[in-house]
């Protein structure tokens, strides 16, 4: 391999590897243009760790292209108690670990407040959440629900919900994060092409000795109008977020491939405060809407390994399903999606007996758990839908 290939696949390798973002187990990867025909991915199932694992972005560095990371709470709360443990998930490769505490909303709870990316209540750190600006929303609920008087608590969670769920407000926060995000991804794609068209034409017909120092001003002068237009565009998205933005200047700086995705750190975190169906309806993605709704319904009205949640969680959490099931049928009931559809048996083969209620699989036993999903029990097949 001659030098300028070498440089050429360092390039390459450095602007993969921004390409793969860690996700939560809880959380998705939403994607799609300006309307119609959005996909979500949950975390993969390669080198995943309990919390999480990688999942691959689009290549292309496509202006317009929207990449959301989005989740609904991963906590639970009622009136009576909050806990850190949560039973969603996306996938059959389970939950992340559950190791947070439930602690009761007394009148001698401390203060619930965030700092940086954790929730602590007094001082001890509860939860930590995937940016200082969703701390700070999930700590502003939970304080909310734990200063209001016991029977204002109602509607206190009532109006959160509402809010995560409302799809006019996640359609306005798209409208934002798009204009946003349009400059650095515009300059973004011209970054490419002067590292994977121009550089290596101009390598192979005039020399790498004599093209290195004019490729390599070009070059950083589109790291350096990167990392001034990712700043402009972070600034205008995450304005309280300064922390964040300066370290991710840095790394843009001293990562030259990686300036020409930073319109992705800009969109990531952008609609944290918004559950992915919202989303999805926002972008009038009626199918993505109406998929994430039955995968959410099977889950939480299946959860797996409920006997892994600690005992003291269970009544919150279950409280809290509750809640998210009234929700999500609420939104998709006002939007015409069909609320029933996630309870229709899998078609499937004469000799498939019974189904998991929660991922689908079918099996040739009658009864049993789910081999993917533990504790969940399988459903026998109506007789006629086989
Ligand atoms: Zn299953």
């Amino acid at each position: 391999m001659s030098e300028g290939q070498s440089l050429l696949a360092i390039l390459a390798l450095l602007y993969v590897s921004d390409c793969i973002w860690w996700l939560p187990r809880q959380a998705l990867l939403l994607t799609g243009m300006r309307t119609g025909r959005w996909r979500f991915k949950s975390c993969g199932t390669m080198l995943g760790r309990q919390q999480g694992a990688p999942a691959m972005l689009p290549l292309l560095p496509l202006p317009r292209l929207t990449m959301l990371q989005a989740q609904p709470w991963d906590i639970a709360f009622s009136a009576s108690s909050i806990s850190a443990n949560s039973s969603l998930s996306w996938n059959t490769q389970g939950r992340r670990a559950q190791k947070g505490t439930t602690v009761n909303l007394g009148d001698d709870t401390a203060p619930i407040r965030s700092a940086g990316d954790t929730i602590k209540i007094g001082d001890s750190t509860w939860h930590t959440c995937t940016t200082p600006a969703h701390a700070d929303a999930v700590a502003t609920l939970l304080s909310a629900i734990q200063s209001a008087a016991p029977q204002e608590r109602a509607d206190v969670i009532a109006s959160a919900w509402k809010a995560h769920i409302d799809v006019d407000a996640a359609r306005t926060r798209l409208t934002e994060v798009r204009r946003a995000a349009l400059t650095p991804q515009i300059f973004g794609v011209l970054q490419c092409v002067a590292m994977f068209v121009v550089a290596p034409l101009a390598a192979s017909r005039f020399g790498i000795a004599f093209t290195i120092i004019p490729l390599g001003l070009l070059i950083l002068s589109c790291v350096v109008i990167n990392a001034i237009v990712y700043g402009i565009a972070h600034r205008r998205l995450h304005p309280e977020d300064k922390s964040h933005r300066r370290s991710h200047t840095a790394v843009i700086l001293l990562s030259w491939p990686m300036a020409a995705r930073a319109a992705d750190n800009v969109m990531r975190h952008a609609c944290h405060a918004f559950h992915p169906i919202a989303i999805a309806l926002a972008t009038e993605s009626r199918d993505l809407a109406q998929s994430l709704g039955d995968q959410l319904l099977r889950d939480l009205h299946h959860p797996t390994a409920m006997n892994e949640i600690p005992e003291d969680a269970r009544d919150t959490v279950e409280t809290h399903n509750r809640n998210h099931v009234t929700y999500i049928l609420a939104v998709m009931t006002a939007h015409k999606l069909d609320p029933d559809r996630w309870k229709v048996a899998p078609e499937g083969a004469a000799e498939d007996l019974a189904y998991c209620p929660r991922c689908l699989s079918q099996y040739t036993r009658p009864s049993g758990d789910c081999s993917d999903c533990p504790g969940v029990a399988l459903t026998s097949k109506p007789t006629g839908t086989a």
